[in-house]
């Protein structure tokens, strides 16, 4: 983890004495997708983005529209918002889903069934280009390329950006999802 220490940005003078070597601009790029269907949405979606920005080592770099969208899983529940952000962050993969589970704790969001009904829901979509596959957590997200939902939030920030795993582009993985999922822009 000495690594992880090390990629931290200075965050002040005390910092720097501690550290000198610490290396600057080290961030790494992540998208997270933002989705809520409990509430009043769109507040919700707002303030995580807030609450996920108040980590000193993170910085919005790009942030979608919300969009209004249709249940997929388990289709009985209330149409969803979403959307998504871009940000560099000095914080590794589970560091930074350990932070995302914060805000979603933060915002009241309490465990229901999978799929099911939630004030707030933050996924790592993409971190880098890294793939990470263990039980807590999978890069890029499994369902990002099935889902219209982040496709489309995503595709607004960047089209061109690559998945991975897949080696194709956001927009190449909308274009090969042959249904409409339901999907407005709000
Ligand atoms: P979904 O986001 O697919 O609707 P949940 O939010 O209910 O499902 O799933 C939560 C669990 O998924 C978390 O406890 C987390 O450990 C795991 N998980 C695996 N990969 C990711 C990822 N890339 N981003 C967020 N959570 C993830
Ligand atoms: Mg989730």
């Amino acid at each position: 983890m000495n690594r992880v220490h090390l990629s931290r940005k200075p965050r002040g003078p005390g910092f720097a004495i501690q550290d000198p070597f610490a290396p600057r601009g080290m961030g790494h790029i992540a998208y997270i997708g933002i989705g809520s269907n409990l509430g009043d949405k769109i507040k919700q979606c707002e303030r995580a983005i807030s609450e996920i920005l108040k980590v000193d080592r993170h910085k919005l770099l790009a942030k979608s529209s919300f969009f209004k969208t249709l249940p997929m899983g388990y289709t009985s529940q209330d149409w969803f918002v979403n959307g998504a952000i871009k940000i560099e962050t000095d914080l590794e993969p589970t560091e930074l889903l350990g932070a995302l589970k914060t805000v979603e704790s933060q915002l009241g969001r309490e465990e229901t069934f999978r799929w099911g009904p939630r004030t707030i829901d933050l996924d790592i979509l993409l971190f880098d280009e890294i793939e990470v596959r263990t039980e807590r957590l999978q890069i890029p997200h499994p369902r990002l390329h099935k889902r219209q939902f982040v496709l489309v939030p995503l595709a607004e920030i960047d089209r061109s950006l690559i998945h991975p795993a897949l080696r194709k582009t956001v927009q190449e993985l909308l274009d090969d999802l042959k249904e409409d999922q339901g999907i407005e822009r709000i």
